[in-house]
This record gives structure tokens, sequence and C-alpha cells, in this order.
């Protein structure tokens, strides 16, 4: 086999190897979607497809993320993002702000330092799914310690 047949035949593998990656995630948020639609067996075993699925997630991503809540300083237990600024805070915490700012007749601020963002509404906040199966993720491992 030639020098360049060899080349040619790793480079393919590795376009490959992307391909893969990418349908596995691909199949673990279909896997989640659907055990969650379909109700597919207990809440329990329902967590653990989850949490196996996790797993791999993290081992493909590698990204540092912060799962900590601007607001309380504390870990998220259900990170909420903000469609307009995409700043993440704990949902109950961002809902408190809003009521007490609104209950004042004043707009609630995005809470993130230096964010421009002056009219944070319910509506604007969508679940990050992702980062809360992240924070699942690394619960799980820290409990195995
Ligand atoms: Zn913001």
């Amino acid at each position: 086999m030639s020098l360049s047949a060899v080349h040619g035949t790793l480079s393919s593998l590795k376009s490959c190897q992307a391909d893969i990656g990418t349908a596995m995630d691909i199949v673990t948020n279909v896997a989640i979607d659907l055990a969650e639609a379909r109700g597919v067996g207990s809440e329990r075993q329902r967590k653990t497809l989850k949490l196996t699925l996790l797993d791999e997630d993290i081992a493909v991503t590698q990204t540092q993320d912060n799962f900590f809540c601007p607001l309380t300083q504390v870990e998220m237990v259900n990170p909420v993002k903000n469609k307009k600024c995409n700043h993440c805070y704990d949902e109950a915490a961002i809902l408190n702000l809003i009521k007490t700012r609104h209950n004042q007749k004043k707009k609630c601020r995005c809470p993130v330092v230096g964010c421009e963002n002056t009219d944070v509404r319910k509506s604007d906040l969508v679940l990050n799914k992702l980062l809360w199966r992240k924070i699942e993720s690394q619960k799980r491992q820290s409990n195995r310690t």
C-alpha cells in the first residue's frame, strides 16, 4: 500500500470518528426523550438510563461549565437559560427575583454582572437541559467517591 493510500484511509477514518460522535449525541438525546415521552419503566429506571448516557456526554464534550447560580451562589437545581442574553440561573431564584421586582413595579435586571439585559421575564426562561444533565452527572460522580 502506498503512503498516500494510507493517508487517505486515515483521513476517512477520522471523518468517521466525527460522524460517530455526532450520532452518539443524537442517540443520547433521542433515547432520553423517548423514555420521557413514553413513560418507559419506573422513575428509577428512567433515571438510570439518563445517568448511563450522561457519562458518555461528559467524555464527548469535556467542557467546564459553571454550575453555580449567579443569584444564590450555590449549585443550581433547575438551571434555566435566558433566551435574550443566554445567562443561566436557578429557576426558583430568578422567579423569586422577578416577582420581587415586579411587586415593586420595577423591571428585573439580569443579575449577571455586566449584562445589559434590563428586563428579564418569565417567558424568556427556558430549561437548560444540557446543563441540568451535566449537574446530575456531576452529582452522581461525587456520590460515588
Ligand atoms: Zn444576562
